[in-house]
């Protein structure tokens, strides 16, 4: 059975990410490297979207830019400017199609449905697939999202809607995204944070279509592509190997509060890729303490007090935008840390250390 240099299991997201870096920085012209990813055909499965806070290697694969976004709760609406970071959305479809065609270029890349194809036992492992452990802390990120083309001029295509809380919440919390691509095109996604099996929220059409007909008052629209999935609001666990190292989700590269991942596996991918030739001694790359701290005690708040969690996300939003996304992206001083910190109810955090 053929051996290689580097294995990276799964191609999804990190993968490819991590090999595109690798190949574009030229780490593969004397290494081999295998794939294993059994899916037997790639399309577009998921827009990535994120505030660019950082350079990446998809400007081409980004289908829209916005700098300007909207938070809603009842009766309220903040609007906020993103100038300095701009929101953008990448397509998936393109992502898979510029690595895979590039990929190809290289001989010494080569793509196999499983582990079994192949011998391991002397290669470097990049693995994506996470081990989810049942009885792990079971809070998630579920949504499901559709895109709509309407017959006429509809939406503000200059401005999205980061959460309009504005909505349903069922002892849980709900919030309803909205991304404009035109004026007659748009993404709408309902999204919940609640257990990982919870049924009760999973009426996903009905809720898209109440949201689209009752609340923005558009009748004549067609659903032209979904999106369902949902993001572990937790670390998968993973046992410690010489040899391997965890990317993507399964690498904890999701920040927990918020489920962004995509800027921190371009991240990560750098990183691995600067430090390749001596991979087995680097040290671990992992999104600070500190946001991981702080995100574990909003998750503990979360938990326990779904209800206050909309006013929670106003307020936040209430800081200077610039501040709050980088708090969110994990590019905050302390100050800026500090003034978010300040925007929350104290006493319910600090209770939140105990629980
Ligand atoms: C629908 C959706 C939308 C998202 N939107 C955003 C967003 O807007 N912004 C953001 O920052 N993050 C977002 N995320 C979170 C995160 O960016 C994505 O989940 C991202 O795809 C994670 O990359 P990954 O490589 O860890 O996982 P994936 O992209 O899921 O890749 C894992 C790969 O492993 C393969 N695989 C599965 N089992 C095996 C196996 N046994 N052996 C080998 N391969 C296997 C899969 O086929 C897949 O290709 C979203 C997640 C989902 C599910």
């Amino acid at each position: 059975m053929r051996e290689f240099d580097y294995i990276i299991i799964g191609g999804g997201c990190a993968g490819l990410s991590l090999a595109y870096e690798l190949e574009i920085n030229e780490k593969l012209k004397n290494k081999t490297l295998a794939i294993i990813e059994p899916r037997t055909e790639y399309k577009k499965d998921k827009t990535w979207s994120f505030w660019k806070v950082a350079n990446h290697n998809f400007e081409d694969c980004v289908k829209k830019s916005w700098e300007n976004f909207t938070v809603n709760i009842a009766k309220k609406t903040n609007h906020l400017e993103c100038v300095d970071y701009p929101y953008q959305s990448v397509d998936s479809g393109l992502f898979y199609e510029k690595i895979n065609t590039k990929l190809k270029e290289n001989k010494n890349i080569s793509i196999f449905k499983n582990m079994s194809e192949i011998n391991s036992k002397n290669s470097f492992i990049f693995n994506s697939v996470p081990s989810i452990k049942k009885d792990h802390r079971n809070l998630w990120q579920h949504f499901y999202g559709v895109e709509i083309e309407t017959q006429n001029n509809f939406f503000d295509d200059k401005i999205f809607n980061l959460m309009d809380f504005d909505c349903d919440q069922r002892e849980s919390v709900h919030f309803f995204y909205t991304l404009p691509y035109s004026k007659t095109s748009a993404l709408i996604e309902t999204t919940w944070l609640s257990k990982m099996n919870d049924d009760s929220k999973k009426d996903y059409d009905t809720q898209i279509k109440d949201y689209i007909e009752n609340h923005l008052k558009l009748k004549n629209y067609k659903i032209t592509y979904k999106e369902e999935g949902k993001i572990p609001l937790f670390y998968p666990a993973y046992e410690i190997e010489k040899n391997k190292i965890n990317i993507g989700t399964a690498g904890g590269m999701t920040r927990l509060s918020t489920g962004y991942t995509f800027l921190n596996i371009q991240e990560h991918s750098k990183y691995i890729c600067n430090n390749i030739e001596n991979i087995s001694k680097t040290k671990k790359f992992e999104i600070s303490k500190k946001y991981q701290f702080l995100d574990d005690i909003f998750l503990r708040v979360l938990e326990k007090h779904p209800e206050k969690m909309p006013d929670i996300f106003f307020e936040m939003f209430k800081s200077s935008p610039k501040t709050v996304i980088k708090f969110l992206s994990n590019k905050s001083n302390f100050f800026e840390d500090s003034s978010i910190i300040f925007k929350m109810p104290k006493i319910t955090f600090i209770k939140a250390l105990f629980y």
